[in-house]
């Protein structure tokens, strides 16, 4: 298979190598460490969230088990990520922040990617970009692209607005209905939802919400 994509949305930069010697309980650098002006951190996999913890040494991190069976863990974060432990992850979609927190001296990701089902410090390390393509920072795929076309054609399905990822995913407590005939931009993915800034019909007043992606834009 390929390589995962990147955990930025932006060009980045190394600014630690894999297995560089130091002062590190494990005698050398676990991971790599990467740093990118766009602080935002995504999913480079599809797969299941394992942790989503505290650590003197790693301060708020997420460990992600890919689909194929390895392990990344992402280190270092602003605040602990929304992602819940057990919830499945699409590749690209919304983990956190970077950030300083545990033993760290200035913002960065150190990432770490092992062959196995869980993670266990300094176990089955493998070099991340070797099975990370960090140049590969599309923000969306080729359903999300046609999403993002913006404009709703009349004959297309329409989409049912929700206030929370909970309520969109649940399908409940629809707050509104994205016509065929208006336009939307998809800002985002977050929890297998689609944050939508659409404007109402005949108005020039912005609203925002989560939707399904039911298939229905052209
Ligand atoms: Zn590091």
């Amino acid at each position: 298979m390929g390589k995962y994509r990147s955990p930025f949305k932006a060009a980045a930069k190394q600014t630690l190598a894999f297995k560089v010697k130091g002062s590190w309980a494990a005698g050398y650098h676990t991971g790599e460490d990467w740093v990118c002006n766009n602080t935002a951190l995504v999913s480079p996999c599809s797969g299941t969230v394992l942790r989503n913890e505290w650590d003197d040494s790693y301060g708020n991190f997420v460990v992600i088990r890919a689909n194929d069976n390895k392990v990344i863990l992402m280190a270092h974060m602003k605040s602990k990520s929304a992602l819940k432990v057990g919830a499945g992850v699409k590749a690209g979609d919304a983990v956190g922040t970077m950030g300083s927190t545990g033993n760290s001296t200035g913002a960065h990701l150190h990432i770490e990617v092992q062959n196995a089902k869980t993670w266990g410090y300094n176990k089955n390390l493998l070099k991340p970009s070797d099975y990370i393509d960090f140049s590969d920072t599309t923000n969306i795929n080729a359903q999300e692209e046609a999403f993002m076309a913006k404009t709703y054609k009349n004959g297309s399905t329409t989409e049912k607005v929700y206030q929370t990822t909970a309520d969109c995913k649940a399908g409940k407590d629809a707050v509104g209905s994205l016509n065929t005939y208006e336009t939307c931009e998809c800002v985002g993915i977050y929890d297998g939802c689609y944050a939508v800034v659409y404007t109402l019909d005949g108005t020039s007043s912005k609203k925002i919400g989560f939707v399904k992606y039911s298939g229905g834009v052209k």
